[in-house]
């Protein structure tokens, strides 16, 4: 009867709603000894110079094998370690495992970590990562930090401050997903970012005719490079997107283009081959994270 799928429809949508909360709090719970169970790992993307068409840069990137969940996106969980305390504890692991992996590749390329607004306002960030890069041996000029624009809504004195002891480290500064946060260029006069990372929702669609996304992305590179900034075009899938942000003028390419985030075992493979060309490539190629 109508009443009796009703009552189906509306049963089935609240026990969605309840595997929604549960879904949620296994999260919460497994994530705090994701650790110590050693579910997590670091995988790292190419970032590719387009005027030589060589890897210049490893994006690491967290990756959660849950035992029972499987692959969790950082998307998911690392708002919720931010909202459960547990992002230093998972912030400071990935910074010294990505040191760590990059100190060893047979070529010393650089490597980018994002930290988390939380991490990077905590006092002891900047002695962190000086422990760190002494530990593992990296060079200080190898590690790019790569901070969105949220650390600009907390306090500047205190942020600021964080810039000028991580510059006397000498370490690099990446602003991530450009565009899409609190956007004000007036923090672009003081803080020393190195590099500006385009967001991808620009890329996405910026092919497409009578799209504003073409001008932005322009705009966005004249900033850059009078403000003597590099800039990485982030989420590039397509040729048609790769012609459209070199002819932009974006100074380096990151995408499934040339590659997802590899686990360091390929990472390790690929330097070794002594080639650090990339070409792009067909969707149909695209590899697995
Ligand atoms: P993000 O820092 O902007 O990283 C780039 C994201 O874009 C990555 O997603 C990457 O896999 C994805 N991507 C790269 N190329 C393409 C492409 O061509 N197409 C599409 N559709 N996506 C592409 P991922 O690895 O899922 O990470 C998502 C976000 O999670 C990151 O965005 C970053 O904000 C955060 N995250 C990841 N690892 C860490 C970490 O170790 N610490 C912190 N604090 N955040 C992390
Ligand atoms: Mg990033
Ligand atoms: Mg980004
Ligand atoms: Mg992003």
């Amino acid at each position: 009867s109508a009443k009796g799928s009703g009552r189906g429809k509306y049963r089935f949508y609240s026990s969605d709603l309840k595997d929604g909360a549960n879904h949620r709090r296994q999260v919460e719970e497994d994530l705090r000894d994701a650790l110590v169970k050693n579910e997590m790992a670091m995988h790292y993307q190419p970032i590719i110079d387009v005027s030589t068409n060589e890897v210049s840069c490893f994006e690491a990137l967290m990756r959660w094998e849950h035992p029972d969940k499987g692959f969790i996106p950082p998307a998911e969980f690392i708002p919720v370690a931010e909202e459960i305390n547990e992002i230093k504890a998972l912030g400071d692991w990935a910074l010294e495992r990505a040191c760590r992996d990059a100190a060893a590749w047979p070529v010393p390329l650089r490597v980018a970590v994002n930290v988390s607004a939380i991490q990077f306002v905590h006092d002891d960030f900047s002695g962190i990562v000086e422990r760190v890069l002494k530990s593992t041996g990296l060079d200080p000029n190898r590690l790019e930090l790569e901070i969105t624009e949220s650390v600009f809504l907390g306090d500047t004195g205190r942020t600021q401050r964080m810039f000028e002891e991580l510059k006397a480290i000498g370490v690099r500064l990446a602003l991530d997903d450009f565009g899409t946060g609190y956007s004000s260029l007036s923090y672009l006069r003081t803080a020393p970012f190195d590099k500006i990372k385009i967001d991808q929702s620009f890329v996405r669609g910026a092919t497409e005719s009578g799209n504003n996304n073409r001008a932005i992305m322009s705009a966005i590179v004249g900033l850059a490079e009078a403000l003597d900034m590099q800039t990485v075009a982030e989420g590039v899938e397509t040729k048609d997107e790769l012609e459209l942000v070199k002819e932009r003028g974006a100074s380096h390419v990151q995408g499934y283009i040339f590659s997802a985030a590899l686990p360091n075992d390929d990472v390790m493979a690929l330097l070794q081959t002594g080639s650090l060309e990339y070409e792009a490539r067909g969707p149909e190629k695209y590899r697995a994270d």
